[in-house]
């Protein structure tokens, strides 16, 4: 975001003028799935990034864990999200917070586009992948099972 200028308007569907559509990660980097990610703050002084992501119907994010922590806001839609080992529906606009180590994942279930903010500390640590070990470990909740397979 270029300094200076402290608005931002919005612009079509869930973009915001001067913010860049990206990429979610790098291609490879970990498994994901039709989503897409704007950096709407990353300040230096704000300590905190607050980013928007938005998957297509059928998509999702990583499953993962990090010792850093997210603070989400859904912002569009609904699907379902993956906390540790409770599996919700969730909809615009409810919160879900990720501590610290928990596995966590979002998946857009219903149909249609789904999108969250999410605030994250601008100093992280590396997202740790499931092991085959960890993920067999997790498929043994039935509810975790059924959401790694919708
Ligand atoms: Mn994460």
């Amino acid at each position: 975001m270029p300094e200076g200028s402290n608005f931002r308007q919005p612009e079509g569907d869930f973009r915001w003028d001067g913010v860049e559509l990206m990429a979610y990660k790098e291609e490879g980097s970990a498994p994901f799935k039709a989503i897409t990610r704007q950096v709407l703050f990353a300040r230096p002084e704000l300590g905190c990034e607050l980013r928007y992501f938005e998957m297509q119907p059928g998509g999702h994010s990583t499953l993962e864990r990090h010792g850093h922590v997210h603070a989400v806001t859904i912002f569009r839609g609904r699907g379902l999200c993956l906390v540790g080992s409770e599996v919700r529906e969730v909809a615009a606009p409810g919160l879900v917070y990720i501590p610290p180590m928990t596995w966590h994942q979002f998946r857009a279930t219903a149909g249609e586009p789904f999108g969250f903010l999410c605030m994250v500390n601008a100093q992280r640590d590396k997202p740790q992948l499931p092991s085959e070990d960890e993920l067999r470990q997790l498929r043994q909740n039935p509810a975790i099972a059924a959401f790694l397979d919708t």
